[in-house]
């Protein structure tokens, strides 16, 4: 099996677009670039994104100028709502988001002010009704095509993942939150919906988010998760989990868990390996990060170095009883079966045969820094 394509950033984590946060308040921008012939749309129905091609399915992309699905009308449509309670989904049948604008040489890109230029990029999800302003016969043509489905979408390029992680991660959370966490009214999208207003316009009700000066509760959630493989100071040995949830494969991992309130990302990769796996480690650094979309986390990865004395590196897995085993591996026997590993499949092992984390995975190549690390340690890298 080919590698995914990668260009250096982690699966999910591949920036094509310059997101021009600063101009999405902009409603001549948002106006102009929602119009341009260069524009792309990446449509979504009911939260899901669809491919086409039957030999060699894509990512659907839409502009104003496709011959088969008439995307100018929808747009036509949305823009006299935009930035009002009458663009919420269950109103307009549409949660529309702007993506940011990709570099391109071409002559008849999209340009703002003298500053800014690039084909824009949305991402639509089509949610109709009875009575929504857009109607479900208009997306006959749309309606034909596939979902996507995630098994798909790791066999795509990192750059085409990327974007529909983007797009998947807005559409999700505009899709989930209709009331205002401050006074329970509706809410509505703005700044090209990229963050939601409380809709109450009654003053004399007091809405501790509309009111606030400064807030971040109407904004997309991220939630954080701390990803950290264990390895000794030396890098010799590392320590992978093999999982209850993985009742049913022979998969060997790093540790993960969500991020807590006020926890630095240190302390809560200590926690998660403490409980887990019994391991004293104190010693965290950060090695990378991935978006992932299912529904809305960054994976914070991590490595967790512990100076074995008898005592910090001892597995205790009766804590909070998540792990069905984890075993201390010798690096130079993950760095043999590393070599043979193509990303997925089994990986044989002296003891028995495991399975890795596939290479989408940040689990995968924080198991690898570990071996890098090692070989680095012996001057082979
Ligand atoms: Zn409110």
């Amino acid at each position: 099996m080919e590698a995914v394509v990668r260009t250096g950033a982690t699966f999910f984590g591949y920036e094509s677009l310059n997101r021009v946060s600063f101009l999405r308040n902009d409603v001549e921008f948002v106006r102009k670039s929602l119009q341009h012939k260069s524009t792309v749309f990446v449509p979504f129905v009911q939260g899901e994104a669809l491919v086409r091609g039957q030999e060699e399915p894509e990512l659907c992309l839409l502009t104003l100028q496709d011959g088969w699905f008439p995307m100018a009308r929808v747009v036509d449509k949305l823009l006299p709502v935009l930035n009002s309670q009458a663009a919420r989904v269950v109103e307009s049948g549409a949660n529309l988001t702007f993506l940011g604008l990709k570099s391109s040489d071409g002559d008849d890109v999209f340009q703002y002010r003298s500053s800014y230029s690039g084909v824009p990029y949305y991402a639509v999800d089509f949610r109709t009704s009875g009575g929504t302003l857009i109607q479900a016969a208009e997306l006959e043509p749309l309606l034909q095509c596939a979902r996507v489905d995630r098994k798909l979408i790791f066999e795509m390029s990192n750059e085409t993942a990327s974007l529909y992680s983007h797009a998947k991660m807005y559409l999700d959370w505009l899709a989930k939150y209709h009331f205002c966490p401050g006074c329970g009214s509706v809410m509505f999208p703005v700044d090209a919906g990229t963050k939601m207003q409380c809709g109450n316009a009654d003053r004399s009700v007091a809405c501790n988010v509309r009111d606030a000066a400064v807030n971040n509760v109407c904004f997309p959630r991220t939630d954080p998760v701390v990803i950290v493989a264990i390895a000794t100071k030396d890098f010799s040995r590392i320590c992978l989990a093999h999982s209850k949830r993985w009742v049913h494969d022979t998969l060997y991992s790093t540790v993960a868990g969500f991020m807590e309130p006020a926890e630095t990302v240190e302390q809560a990769c200590s926690r998660e390996i403490w409980e887990e796996t019994g391991i004293r480690c104190r010693d965290i650094t950060l090695v990378s990060t991935q978006p992932w979309p299912y529904p809305a986390n960054l994976m914070i990865g991590c490595v967790g170095l512990v100076e074995p004395n008898g005592v910090d590196e001892k597995i205790n897995l009766s804590h909070d009883n998540e792990l069905m085993d984890a075993q201390w591996f010798d690096v130079e026997e993950v760095i043999e079966a590393m070599d043979r590993y193509d990303g997925s499949g089994v990986v044989k092992f002296k003891k028995s045969d495991i399975t890795f984390p596939g290479s989408t995975a940040i689990a995968f190549h924080l198991i690898k820094f570990v071996c890098d690390r090692y070989k680095r340690s012996l001057g082979s890298l």
